[in-house]
Protein backbone atom coordinates (compact mmCIF):
# COMPACT_ATOMS: atom_id res chain seq x y z
CA UNK A 1 0.00 0.00 0.00
CA UNK A 2 1.53 3.27 -1.42
CA UNK A 3 1.04 5.75 2.33
CA UNK A 4 1.24 9.00 -0.22
CA UNK A 5 -1.74 7.53 -2.15
CA UNK A 6 -3.81 6.65 0.61
CA UNK A 7 -3.85 9.74 1.97
CA UNK A 8 -4.71 11.64 -0.67
CA UNK A 9 -7.69 8.71 -1.25
CA UNK A 10 -8.48 9.69 2.33
CA UNK A 11 -8.45 13.08 2.15
CA UNK A 12 -10.38 13.06 -1.52
CA UNK A 13 -13.10 10.61 0.40
CA UNK A 14 -13.15 13.41 3.54
CA UNK A 15 -14.52 16.25 0.31
CA UNK A 16 -17.00 14.21 -1.13
CA UNK A 17 -15.32 12.48 -3.88
CA UNK A 18 -16.70 8.70 -3.67
CA UNK A 19 -14.50 7.46 -6.45
CA UNK A 20 -10.74 7.75 -7.01
CA UNK A 21 -8.33 6.01 -8.84
CA UNK A 22 -4.84 6.98 -10.74
CA UNK A 23 -3.43 6.36 -14.17
CA UNK A 24 -0.21 7.53 -15.23
CA UNK A 25 0.17 10.53 -17.51
CA UNK A 26 0.42 8.78 -20.72
CA UNK A 27 -1.15 9.32 -24.08
CA UNK A 28 -4.82 7.68 -24.39
CA UNK A 29 -5.45 5.42 -27.11
CA UNK A 30 -9.25 6.92 -28.08
CA UNK A 31 -7.81 9.69 -30.39
CA UNK A 32 -8.78 7.93 -33.55
CA UNK A 33 -12.02 7.43 -32.23
CA UNK A 34 -12.94 10.69 -31.08
CA UNK A 35 -11.67 11.87 -34.18
CA UNK A 36 -14.21 10.26 -35.94
CA UNK A 37 -17.32 10.94 -33.82
CA UNK A 38 -16.09 14.78 -34.40
CA UNK A 39 -15.76 13.68 -38.12
CA UNK A 40 -19.48 12.12 -38.41
CA UNK A 41 -20.89 15.66 -37.22
CA UNK A 42 -21.90 13.70 -33.96
CA UNK A 43 -20.90 16.73 -31.92
CA UNK A 44 -23.35 19.11 -33.94
CA UNK A 45 -22.84 22.64 -32.81
CA UNK A 46 -20.24 21.96 -29.72
CA UNK A 47 -17.15 23.67 -31.79
CA UNK A 48 -15.47 23.70 -28.57
CA UNK A 49 -15.03 19.73 -28.86
CA UNK A 50 -13.85 19.93 -32.28
CA UNK A 51 -10.71 22.26 -31.25
CA UNK A 52 -7.42 20.83 -30.29
CA UNK A 53 -8.09 17.03 -31.13
CA UNK A 54 -4.77 15.67 -30.89
CA UNK A 55 -4.09 17.55 -27.47
CA UNK A 56 -7.01 16.04 -26.03
CA UNK A 57 -5.01 12.41 -26.44
CA UNK A 58 -2.33 13.51 -23.82
CA UNK A 59 -2.21 15.19 -20.93
CA UNK A 60 1.22 16.70 -21.23
CA UNK A 61 -0.20 18.94 -23.73
CA UNK A 62 -1.49 20.49 -20.50
CA UNK A 63 1.11 19.36 -17.71
CA UNK A 64 4.63 19.14 -19.80
CA UNK A 65 5.77 17.39 -17.12
CA UNK A 66 3.16 15.38 -15.80
CA UNK A 67 3.76 11.90 -14.18
CA UNK A 68 -0.17 10.76 -13.18
CA UNK A 69 -3.85 12.05 -13.68
CA UNK A 70 -5.69 11.18 -10.10
CA UNK A 71 -9.15 10.49 -11.26
CA UNK A 72 -11.83 11.73 -9.16
CA UNK A 73 -16.01 10.91 -9.11
CA UNK A 74 -18.80 13.03 -6.69
CA UNK A 75 -22.14 11.51 -6.61
CA UNK A 76 -25.20 13.37 -7.29
CA UNK A 77 -27.85 11.51 -7.99
CA UNK A 78 -31.43 12.55 -6.82
CA UNK A 79 -34.54 10.41 -6.78
CA UNK A 80 -36.99 12.09 -8.36
CA UNK A 81 -40.63 11.75 -7.41
CA UNK A 82 -44.05 11.20 -8.86
CA UNK A 83 -45.73 14.59 -9.55
CA UNK A 84 -47.84 15.74 -6.93
CA UNK A 85 -50.85 17.14 -8.95
CA UNK A 86 -52.70 15.97 -12.69
CA UNK A 87 -50.87 19.42 -13.92
CA UNK A 88 -48.72 19.09 -16.99
CA UNK A 89 -45.25 18.68 -15.55
CA UNK A 90 -41.90 18.40 -17.38
CA UNK A 91 -38.60 16.34 -16.20
CA UNK A 92 -34.97 17.95 -15.60
CA UNK A 93 -32.05 16.12 -15.20
CA UNK A 94 -30.73 15.09 -11.93
CA UNK A 95 -27.58 16.43 -12.07
CA UNK A 96 -29.02 19.58 -12.79
CA UNK A 97 -31.43 20.25 -10.21
CA UNK A 98 -28.79 21.96 -7.69
CA UNK A 99 -26.19 23.99 -7.51
CA UNK A 100 -23.13 23.79 -10.60
CA UNK A 101 -21.04 21.22 -10.06
CA UNK A 102 -18.70 23.06 -11.97
CA UNK A 103 -18.66 25.52 -8.90
CA UNK A 104 -18.76 23.35 -6.04
CA UNK A 105 -16.25 20.74 -7.28
CA UNK A 106 -13.63 23.55 -7.97
CA UNK A 107 -13.47 24.44 -4.48
CA UNK A 108 -12.80 21.15 -3.30
CA UNK A 109 -10.29 20.10 -6.45
CA UNK A 110 -8.32 22.93 -5.17
CA UNK A 111 -8.45 21.91 -1.42
CA UNK A 112 -7.06 18.50 -2.36
CA UNK A 113 -4.64 20.05 -4.50
CA UNK A 114 -3.78 22.34 -1.80
CA UNK A 115 -3.54 18.91 0.52
CA UNK A 116 -1.50 17.24 -1.58
CA UNK A 117 1.22 20.19 -2.08
CA UNK A 118 1.58 20.35 1.99
CA UNK A 119 1.37 16.68 3.09
CA UNK A 120 3.22 15.22 -0.20
CA UNK A 121 5.08 17.39 -2.26
CA UNK A 122 5.78 21.19 -1.43
CA UNK A 123 7.22 20.94 -5.38
CA UNK A 124 4.42 19.55 -7.13
CA UNK A 125 3.19 20.97 -10.38
CA UNK A 126 0.03 20.20 -11.78
CA UNK A 127 -3.98 21.60 -12.98
CA UNK A 128 -6.94 20.57 -11.52
CA UNK A 129 -10.02 20.05 -14.41
CA UNK A 130 -13.66 19.42 -13.70
CA UNK A 131 -15.16 18.85 -17.52
CA UNK A 132 -13.08 21.55 -18.62
CA UNK A 133 -9.81 19.99 -19.86
CA UNK A 134 -9.87 19.35 -23.38
CA UNK A 135 -8.59 15.55 -22.70
CA UNK A 136 -10.49 12.68 -23.14
CA UNK A 137 -11.76 12.94 -19.34
CA UNK A 138 -13.90 8.99 -19.52
CA UNK A 139 -11.11 7.42 -21.02
CA UNK A 140 -8.20 8.76 -18.58
CA UNK A 141 -11.34 7.76 -16.11
CA UNK A 142 -11.45 4.12 -17.67
CA UNK A 143 -7.62 3.80 -17.17
CA UNK A 144 -7.87 4.95 -13.50
CA UNK A 145 -10.11 2.40 -12.37
CA UNK A 146 -13.78 4.42 -11.84
CA UNK A 147 -15.70 2.60 -14.48
CA UNK A 148 -16.41 1.26 -18.12
CA UNK A 149 -17.36 3.28 -20.63
CA UNK A 150 -21.13 1.68 -21.32
CA UNK A 151 -22.68 1.32 -24.73
CA UNK A 152 -24.85 4.65 -23.81
CA UNK A 153 -21.36 6.32 -23.40
CA UNK A 154 -21.49 7.21 -19.86
CA UNK A 155 -19.07 5.88 -17.28
CA UNK A 156 -20.29 3.19 -15.40
CA UNK A 157 -19.22 2.00 -11.99
CA UNK A 158 -20.34 -1.74 -10.50
CA UNK A 159 -21.04 -0.21 -7.36
CA UNK A 160 -22.03 3.44 -8.04
CA UNK A 161 -23.81 3.26 -11.23
CA UNK A 162 -23.10 6.24 -13.56
CA UNK A 163 -24.73 9.43 -12.01
CA UNK A 164 -21.29 10.78 -10.98
CA UNK A 165 -19.13 14.03 -11.83
CA UNK A 166 -15.51 13.07 -13.25
CA UNK A 167 -12.51 15.42 -12.17
CA UNK A 168 -8.87 14.98 -12.45
CA UNK A 169 -5.79 16.28 -10.98
CA UNK A 170 -2.92 16.04 -13.58
CA UNK A 171 0.46 16.89 -12.17
CA UNK A 172 4.31 15.83 -11.43
CA UNK A 173 3.40 13.44 -8.68
CA UNK A 174 4.63 9.86 -9.18
CA UNK A 175 1.88 6.97 -7.37
CA UNK A 176 1.09 3.76 -8.44
CA UNK A 177 -1.57 3.16 -10.99
CA UNK A 178 -4.61 1.30 -10.36
CA UNK A 179 -6.39 -1.58 -12.84
CA UNK A 180 -8.30 -0.53 -15.83
CA UNK A 181 -11.79 -1.27 -15.38
CA UNK A 182 -13.43 -3.73 -17.60
CA UNK A 183 -16.55 -3.67 -19.90
CA UNK A 184 -19.68 -5.21 -18.36
CA UNK A 185 -22.58 -4.17 -20.70
CA UNK A 186 -22.70 -7.55 -22.29
CA UNK A 187 -25.37 -8.16 -24.52
CA UNK A 188 -27.98 -6.12 -22.91
CA UNK A 189 -29.00 -3.18 -25.10
CA UNK A 190 -31.76 -1.53 -22.62
CA UNK A 191 -30.17 2.42 -23.49
CA UNK A 192 -30.25 2.07 -26.90
CA UNK A 193 -33.52 0.35 -26.92
CA UNK A 194 -35.08 3.45 -24.86
CA UNK A 195 -33.65 6.14 -26.43
CA UNK A 196 -36.81 8.24 -27.55
CA UNK A 197 -34.71 10.23 -29.82
CA UNK A 198 -33.06 7.32 -31.76
CA UNK A 199 -29.41 9.11 -30.25
CA UNK A 200 -27.30 5.72 -30.71
CA UNK A 201 -26.48 5.24 -34.20
CA UNK A 202 -23.77 2.15 -32.73
CA UNK A 203 -23.27 1.12 -29.55
CA UNK A 204 -21.49 3.24 -28.08
CA UNK A 205 -21.15 5.83 -29.89
CA UNK A 206 -23.56 8.98 -29.36
CA UNK A 207 -24.98 11.43 -32.06
CA UNK A 208 -25.37 14.27 -29.93
CA UNK A 209 -27.44 16.36 -32.38
CA UNK A 210 -30.48 13.53 -31.34
CA UNK A 211 -29.84 13.67 -27.92
CA UNK A 212 -32.17 15.53 -26.00
CA UNK A 213 -29.45 16.52 -23.45
CA UNK A 214 -27.65 18.19 -26.29
CA UNK A 215 -31.14 19.84 -27.98
CA UNK A 216 -32.14 21.15 -24.79
CA UNK A 217 -29.29 22.60 -23.46
CA UNK A 218 -26.29 23.04 -25.99
CA UNK A 219 -28.44 23.81 -29.16
CA UNK A 220 -28.86 27.37 -29.17
CA UNK A 221 -31.54 27.62 -32.14
CA UNK A 222 -34.41 26.18 -33.31
CA UNK A 223 -34.74 22.20 -32.20
CA UNK A 224 -35.62 20.06 -35.25
CA UNK A 225 -39.01 19.63 -35.80
CA UNK A 226 -38.23 15.63 -36.44
CA UNK A 227 -36.86 15.55 -32.58
CA UNK A 228 -39.57 17.33 -30.72
CA UNK A 229 -42.01 14.38 -30.34
CA UNK A 230 -39.13 12.26 -29.04
CA UNK A 231 -38.11 15.19 -26.50
CA UNK A 232 -41.46 14.31 -24.56
CA UNK A 233 -41.56 16.37 -21.59
CA UNK A 234 -37.92 16.76 -20.69
CA UNK A 235 -37.58 20.52 -20.48
CA UNK A 236 -33.44 20.59 -19.39
CA UNK A 237 -31.43 16.93 -20.11
CA UNK A 238 -32.43 13.55 -20.30
CA UNK A 239 -31.95 10.97 -17.61
CA UNK A 240 -33.64 8.06 -19.45
CA UNK A 241 -30.32 6.21 -20.40
CA UNK A 242 -29.17 6.62 -17.44
CA UNK A 243 -32.24 5.51 -15.50
CA UNK A 244 -33.14 2.15 -17.88
CA UNK A 245 -29.05 0.88 -16.90
CA UNK A 246 -29.40 -1.74 -14.89
CA UNK A 247 -25.92 -0.67 -13.12
CA UNK A 248 -28.17 2.19 -11.51
CA UNK A 249 -30.90 0.00 -10.46
CA UNK A 250 -29.11 0.45 -6.34
CA UNK A 251 -27.56 4.14 -7.20
CA UNK A 252 -28.18 5.54 -3.69
CA UNK A 253 -28.96 9.40 -3.63
CA UNK A 254 -26.15 12.01 -2.95
CA UNK A 255 -25.21 12.88 0.27
CA UNK A 256 -23.74 16.21 -0.80
CA UNK A 257 -26.20 19.50 0.11
CA UNK A 258 -25.17 21.28 -3.42
CA UNK A 259 -26.97 18.71 -5.40
CA UNK A 260 -30.19 18.89 -4.01
CA UNK A 261 -32.96 19.86 -5.82
CA UNK A 262 -33.99 23.22 -6.00
CA UNK A 263 -38.07 24.35 -4.91
CA UNK A 264 -40.05 23.28 -7.89
CA UNK A 265 -37.22 22.11 -10.77
CA UNK A 266 -37.71 18.09 -9.87
CA UNK A 267 -40.91 18.10 -11.88
CA UNK A 268 -41.20 21.64 -13.31
CA UNK A 269 -44.57 22.85 -13.63
CA UNK A 270 -45.37 23.92 -17.08
CA UNK A 271 -47.33 26.47 -17.02
CA UNK A 272 -45.94 28.20 -14.24
CA UNK A 273 -42.50 27.96 -16.03
CA UNK A 274 -44.20 29.28 -19.26
CA UNK A 275 -44.54 32.50 -17.47
CA UNK A 276 -41.03 33.13 -16.37
CA UNK A 277 -39.70 36.55 -16.80
CA UNK A 278 -36.13 37.55 -16.75
CA UNK A 279 -36.06 38.24 -13.13
CA UNK A 280 -38.10 34.89 -12.24
CA UNK A 281 -35.70 32.88 -14.17
CA UNK A 282 -32.73 34.37 -12.62
CA UNK A 283 -34.14 34.01 -8.75
CA UNK A 284 -34.77 30.29 -9.72
CA UNK A 285 -31.54 29.58 -11.40
CA UNK A 286 -29.03 31.65 -9.56
CA UNK A 287 -25.40 29.59 -9.70
CA UNK A 288 -27.33 26.76 -11.62
CA UNK A 289 -26.10 25.13 -14.40
CA UNK A 290 -29.52 25.58 -15.88
CA UNK A 291 -28.04 29.24 -16.71
CA UNK A 292 -26.33 27.77 -19.59
CA UNK A 293 -29.27 27.62 -22.18
CA UNK A 294 -30.48 30.91 -20.60
CA UNK A 295 -34.34 31.82 -20.00
CA UNK A 296 -34.89 31.77 -23.62
CA UNK A 297 -33.59 28.30 -24.13
CA UNK A 298 -35.44 26.75 -21.57
CA UNK A 299 -38.72 28.05 -22.15
CA UNK A 300 -37.91 27.13 -25.53
CA UNK A 301 -38.36 23.72 -24.08
CA UNK A 302 -40.98 24.05 -22.11
CA UNK A 303 -43.03 25.08 -25.06
CA UNK A 304 -41.87 21.91 -26.25
CA UNK A 305 -42.96 19.66 -23.43
CA UNK A 306 -46.38 21.54 -23.90
CA UNK A 307 -47.14 20.82 -26.89
CA UNK A 308 -46.31 17.28 -26.28
CA UNK A 309 -48.58 17.31 -22.99
CA UNK A 310 -51.87 16.79 -25.28
CA UNK A 311 -53.80 18.70 -22.02
CA UNK A 312 -56.10 21.49 -23.07
CA UNK A 313 -54.47 23.58 -20.14
CA UNK A 314 -51.06 24.06 -21.76
CA UNK A 315 -53.15 26.31 -24.55
CA UNK A 316 -53.24 29.78 -22.96
CA UNK A 317 -49.69 29.66 -21.65
CA UNK A 318 -48.88 28.87 -25.36
CA UNK A 319 -51.21 31.47 -26.61
CA UNK A 320 -49.50 34.16 -24.11
CA UNK A 321 -45.82 33.20 -25.03
CA UNK A 322 -46.70 34.23 -28.53
CA UNK A 323 -45.84 37.31 -27.56
CA UNK A 324 -42.69 36.78 -25.39
CA UNK A 325 -39.71 39.02 -26.34
CA UNK A 326 -37.32 36.27 -27.51
CA UNK A 327 -38.41 34.51 -31.19
CA UNK A 328 -36.85 31.69 -30.24
CA UNK A 329 -40.05 31.33 -27.71
CA UNK A 330 -42.63 32.51 -29.95
CA UNK A 331 -41.72 29.87 -32.48
CA UNK A 332 -41.80 27.24 -30.55
CA UNK A 333 -44.95 28.54 -28.77
CA UNK A 334 -46.59 28.00 -32.12
CA UNK A 335 -45.14 24.18 -32.93
CA UNK A 336 -46.65 23.77 -29.73
CA UNK A 337 -50.23 25.10 -30.32
CA UNK A 338 -49.65 23.49 -33.74
CA UNK A 339 -49.62 20.17 -31.50
CA UNK A 340 -52.52 20.83 -29.70
CA UNK A 341 -54.84 22.38 -31.66
CA UNK A 342 -57.91 23.80 -30.94
CA UNK A 343 -59.94 26.90 -32.27
CA UNK A 344 -58.57 29.09 -29.39
CA UNK A 345 -55.20 28.11 -30.29
CA UNK A 346 -55.62 28.49 -34.21
CA UNK A 347 -57.31 31.99 -33.77
CA UNK A 348 -54.33 33.06 -31.55
CA UNK A 349 -51.91 31.81 -33.72
CA UNK A 350 -53.74 33.89 -36.95
CA UNK A 351 -54.06 36.82 -35.17
CA UNK A 352 -50.16 36.41 -34.02
CA UNK A 353 -49.49 35.66 -37.95
CA UNK A 354 -50.81 39.03 -38.86
CA UNK A 355 -48.52 40.95 -36.77
CA UNK A 356 -45.16 38.83 -36.80
CA UNK A 357 -42.25 39.93 -38.23
CA UNK A 358 -39.80 37.38 -37.75
CA UNK A 359 -39.35 35.40 -40.77
CA UNK A 360 -38.91 32.02 -38.27
CA UNK A 361 -41.27 32.39 -36.36
CA UNK A 362 -43.89 33.14 -39.32
CA UNK A 363 -43.18 29.87 -40.65
CA UNK A 364 -43.40 28.34 -37.47
CA UNK A 365 -47.34 29.67 -37.64
CA UNK A 366 -48.24 28.79 -40.90
CA UNK A 367 -46.66 25.32 -40.33
CA UNK A 368 -48.88 24.94 -37.13
CA UNK A 369 -51.83 26.28 -39.04
CA UNK A 370 -51.67 23.75 -41.58
CA UNK A 371 -52.03 21.17 -39.26
CA UNK A 372 -55.71 21.23 -39.03
CA UNK A 373 -57.62 20.58 -37.08
CA UNK A 374 -58.81 17.25 -35.72
CA UNK A 375 -55.03 15.60 -36.30
CA UNK A 376 -52.08 17.01 -34.79
CA UNK A 377 -48.92 18.26 -36.97
CA UNK A 378 -46.40 15.47 -38.09
CA UNK A 379 -42.50 16.08 -37.40
CA UNK A 380 -42.58 17.94 -40.47
CA UNK A 381 -45.21 19.69 -40.01
CA UNK A 382 -47.94 18.07 -42.25
CA UNK A 383 -51.25 17.05 -41.89
CA UNK A 384 -51.48 13.79 -39.90
FE1 LIG B 1 -31.23 9.31 -25.67
FE2 LIG B 1 -31.87 10.72 -23.49
FE3 LIG B 1 -29.73 9.17 -23.49
FE4 LIG B 1 -29.73 11.40 -24.95
S1 LIG B 1 -29.80 11.26 -22.72
S2 LIG B 1 -29.00 9.40 -25.60
S3 LIG B 1 -31.89 11.41 -25.61
S4 LIG B 1 -31.87 8.49 -23.69
FE1 LIG C 1 -24.56 -1.08 -20.82
FE2 LIG C 1 -27.08 -2.02 -20.58
FE3 LIG C 1 -26.27 0.03 -19.08
FE4 LIG C 1 -26.65 0.35 -21.70
S1 LIG C 1 -28.23 -0.12 -20.19
S2 LIG C 1 -24.93 1.12 -20.53
S3 LIG C 1 -25.96 -1.62 -22.49
S4 LIG C 1 -25.47 -2.08 -19.05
Amino acid sequence: MDKAKEKIRAKARELGFALFGVTPADPLQGAQFYARWVALGYAGAMDYLKRNIDKRADVRALVPAARSVLCLGMDYWQPTPEAVDDRPRGRFAAYARGDDYHEVIKGRLFALWDFMREEIDSDLQGRVYVDTAPVLERELAQRAGLGWWGKNTCLINKRRGSHFFLAEIVSTLVLPPDEPATDHCGTCTRCMDACPTDAFPEPYVLDAQRCISYLTIELKGSIPRALRKGMGDWVYGCDICQDVCPWNRRVAQSSEPAYRSRPGVERPDLIEWMGLDGEAFNNMFRRSPAKRPKRRGVLRNVAVALGNSGDARAVPPLIDALQDEEALVRGHAAWGLGQLGGEAAHAALRARLAAEEDVEVRAEIERALSADHGGRATDDGEVS
